[in-house]
C-alpha cells in the first residue's frame, strides 16, 4: 500500500490545485471524471489497487466533488453510489474504481481459467493449482498478494452460472473486455422516468448538474439545511409572500419562480399553467418522449430555467 501513495498524492494534487478551488459543481465533475479516468486507464490496468487506497481517492474526490476543498468532510448531497449509475439509472457516469478494480483482476482470472499459452499462467497451473478444478479449490495461502487476489476474483462473480460461463460472457471478439466486466458487475439499476430529463441533449453541462440535483431534490433550500442544524433565513428570498423557502415553493410555488416558468412554457407555445414540481416534471417526462425540435428545447430550456432561479436565489 505504501508503494502506491505517492501516485495517489500525484492524482490528488490535481484536485489540490488552486485554480481547482473556483470550479462550480460541474467543473469539479469533470475533473474528477478525469483522475478517475486516469486511475482506470493506466493504473488499474497494470496494478492491482488495494481497497485502502481506492478508499482514499474516493473519498478525496467526493469531498472535493461537494466542498471544492481538499478537507476531510462527510458532507456529500447526493450517496457516491448514485453518482455512480449510469446516466439511464440517474447517476452521473462516475466510474465506480472499486468495481473497475475487481473487473481488471477478473482480466487476470480470464487465462489462468482458459490455460493460455503464457509461461506465468503455466508456473500458476504448476505450483498452485495443479490437477484442482479452479471453480472449487481453495485459495492457496502460500501463494503471493497479486495471485491470491486474482484467485479470489472468483467470488466477484456473482451470478450462478460455471466460472467458465461468468468468465466468457464478459469476453467480446474472443478477448477480455474489463468495460464488459465491469458493466455486469454494477448489475442493473431501476430505470427512473425521469432520466428522460437528464438524458436530454444539449443543456449545459452546469444548468444539467442543478437540474439532476432538482431532481434528486437535493439542492440545499432552507428545510435541507435545516437537518444540518445550519440557521439560515426561512422566507423566499425571490418573492415578498414571506412564505417558508421549500423545495416545494422555490419549484415552482413561488410567484417570481412561475412568472419565469410560465413566461418560457408560452414562449415555446403551450399552453399549460405551471403547478407544482411533480406534476410539471410528469409533464415534462411525457414531451420529453416525443422527438420533436420543440419538445427537446423544452427539455433545455428547463434545464436553464431550473439553474437560473437556483441562481437568482444564490445571489440574493
Ligand atoms: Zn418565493
Amino acid at each position: 500500500m505504501y508503494q502506491c501513495l505517492p501516485l495517489v498524492e500525484k492524482m490528488i494534487s490535481r484536485i489540490k490545485s488552486r485554480s481547482s478551488k473556483l470550479l462550480s459543481y460541474s467543473g469539479s465533475l469533470q475533473l474528477v471524471k478525469s483522475v478517475l479516468f486516469e486511475m482506470q486507464t493506466y493504473w488499474a490496468h497494470i496494478f492491482l489497487l488495494p481497497k485502502k487506497i481506492i478508499s482514499i481517492v474516493t473519498s478525496g474526490c467526493r469531498t472535493f466533488l461537494w466542498t471544492g476543498s481538499n478537507n476531510c468532510s462527510r458532507k456529500a448531497l447526493v450517496a457516491w453510489e448514485k453518482i455512480c449509475r449510469p446516466k439511464t439509472a440517474v447517476g452521473l457516469n462516475v466510474i465506480d474504481i472499486l468495481t473497475w478494480n475487481r473487473a481488471a483482476i477478473c482480466k487476470l482470472l480470464w487465462p489462468v481459467e482458459q490455460k493460455k499459452d503464457k509461461l506465468w499462467v503455466l508456473w500458476v497451473h504448476t505450483f498452485y493449482i495443479k490437477s484442482q478444478d479452479l471453480s472449487q479449490m481453495e485459495t492457496p495461502k502460500q501463494a503471493c498478494w497479486l495471485l491470491r487476489k486474482v484467485i479470489d476474483a472468483r467470488k466477484c462473480l456473482t451470478s450462478n452460472d460455471s466460472l467458465h460461463k461468468s468468465l466468457h460472457q464478459m469476453t467480446y471478439k474472443g478477448e477480455f473486455s474489463i468495460k464488459k466486466s465491469y458493466l455486469s458487475m454494477l448489475g442493473q439499476f431501476p430505470k427512473a422516468d425521469w432520466s428522460k430529463l437528464v438524458l436530454v441533449k444539449g443543456p449545459i453541462p452546469r444548468h444539467h448538474f442543478i437540474l439532476w440535483m432538482a431532481l434528486y431534490r437535493r439542492l440545499s433550500t432552507v428545510d435541507i439545511v435545516a437537518k444540518w442544524e445550519i440557521v439560515v433565513q426561512q422566507e423566499c428570498v425571490l418573492c415578498d409572500t414571506q412564505s417558508e423557502e421549500k423545495f416545494d415553493h422555490i419549484f415552482f410555488a413561488c410567484p417570481y419562480a412561475k412568472h419565469v416558468c410560465c413566461s418560457l412554457v408560452n414562449w415555446l407555445g403551450y399552453s399549460r399553467t405551471i403547478g407544482d414540481w411533480n406534476p410539471k416534471i410528469q409533464w415534462l417526462i411525457q414531451r420529453i418522449s416525443n422527438s420533436r425540435p420543440r419538445d427537446s428545447i423544452l427539455g433545455f430550456c428547463f434545464a436553464a430555467t431550473a439553474y437560473h432561479i437556483w441562481v437568482e436565489r444564490n445571489g440574493k
